[in-house]
């Protein structure tokens, strides 16, 4: 039998070739590797796409979230509010500026940052008095939006910015709205290969509705450039998305909006595949959001957790685990944190969460073989 992908990009590469071999040859043609027409043409589909007014494509996620920080000012002596339960890149851009990153705890079906948990760390930063509240960046965590009707309101009561990290979650709504217009004041994807919208390399984009902010991200982008490039009016950083992964963006846009129906279709085959094994505890959606599943995780007891993923594995099926250490337990993060809100819930997640095989071009025989190997595991 052939083997079980975790993800599958060689499938989507097959529907697509001839569009990707295309684009890169006219890029092969006109040579404008660095900020050719692709780039703005990707940001144009992208602001269609979201309805956000701006989008400002970039090198990473990572720097997506880095650069829209430093068009904030963030720094020393700020707090900013992430989820204790990401990727690291959340919380370490805030940290790289010499901000604190105060770690939320995590609602535990939807993985989401809590916002009864974000409401007590506000208190007690503002409590404490040594740091200033600035910025809260909730995180579309496996593809889902976060709680935005109870987050915004707590930001505009304490005057928080705030940046929706959807590096997962590009091509999610919550009440109709696309991710990455969902009312923070700016937010940031990522096109890492593995993402729902992924390229062949590095890249990001960040989006928002506020004009100033768009240019002055504009001149970040290209270290601080005003009104032309050796003229720098601020320090910034090299944060360009190449014009070969533009291209390459724009192939798969062509059939991203049915990868997303077969990434619902495949979530929903998998519940129902996965529902009556009584040990697992299924990913769940708060109503009014879609999912883009960039992974599938479920619960599993935390004392077999590891004795299933190891069977799954002996028995080719791929599984990862996403996120085996909650921030606040990283040494990364002994010094440059301030752990003054306990996150109980996202250690426990640690210990219980499983990623399935998930893509767009998952079988249902796949997941059959994979609900039978985990009823089997757990019998
Ligand atoms: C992937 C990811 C990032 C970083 O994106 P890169 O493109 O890898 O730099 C940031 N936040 C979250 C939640 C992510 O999953």
């Amino acid at each position: 039998m052939k083997e079980i992908p975790f993800t599958d990009l060689k499938s989507q590469q097959a529907r697509i070739r001839a569009s990707i071999e295309k684009r890169i040859s006219e890029i092969l043609d006109h040579g404008v590797y660095i900020m050719g027409p692709e780039v703005a043409e990707l940001e144009k589909s992208l602001c269609k796409f979201t309805g956000a007014s701006h989008c400002i494509s970039c090198a990473s996620g990572s720097d997506a979230l880095l650069m829209t920080l430093m068009a904030w000012g963030i720094g020393p002596g700020d707090a900013v509010f992430v989820p204790d339960f990401t990727f690291f890149a959340t919380a370490e851009m805030p940290a790289l500026l010499g901000a604190t990153p105060i770690f939320v705890d995590i609602d535990p079906r939807t993985f989401l940052m809590a916002p009864d948990s974000l409401e007590k760390a506000i208190a007690k930063v503002k409590t404490t008095g040594i740091l200033r509240p600035k910025a809260i960046i909730p995180v579309d965590l496996f593809g889902q939006p976060a709680n935005y009707e109870l987050i915004l309101p707590l930001a505009q009561n304490h005057r928080l910015l705030t940046l929706e990290d959807a590096a997962q979650a590009f091509g999610a709504t919550r009440n109709g709205q696309s991710a990455c217009n969902l009312g923070c004041a700016a937010a940031a994807t990522s096109f890492f290969p593995a993402k729902p919208l992924g390229c062949y390399g590095d890249g990001g984009a960040i989006f928002t509705n506020d004009a100033e902010l768009a240019a002055r991200l504009a001149s970040i982008r290209v270290h601080g450039k005003g009104a032309d490039k050796y003229d720098n009016v601020r320090l910034g950083i090299n944060g360009r998305l190449d014009t070969i992964q533009a291209a390459i963006l724009l192939a798969k846009l062509e059939i991203f909006e049915d990868e997303i129906k077969r990434r619902q279709e495949a979530a929903q085959l998998c519940n129902q595949h996965l529902a009556s094994i009584a040990e697992i505890e299924l990913p769940l959606l708060l109503p009014n959001s879609t999912s883009v599943w960039a992974q599938y995780c479920i619960l599993l007891p935390a004392s077999k957790r590891d004795m299933v993923a190891a069977f799954l594995r002996d028995r080719g099926i791929p599984c990862h685990i996403y996120y085996p250490k909650p921030l606040h337990m990283l040494q990364a993060f002994a010094d440059r944190a301030q752990k003054i809100n306990p996150c109980p819930v996202a250690t426990q997640v640690s210990e219980r969460i499983l990623a399935l095989p998930f893509h767009p071009y998952l079988s249902e025989q796949t997941i059959e073989k994979t609900a039978s190997c985990l009823k089997e595991a757990l019998r």
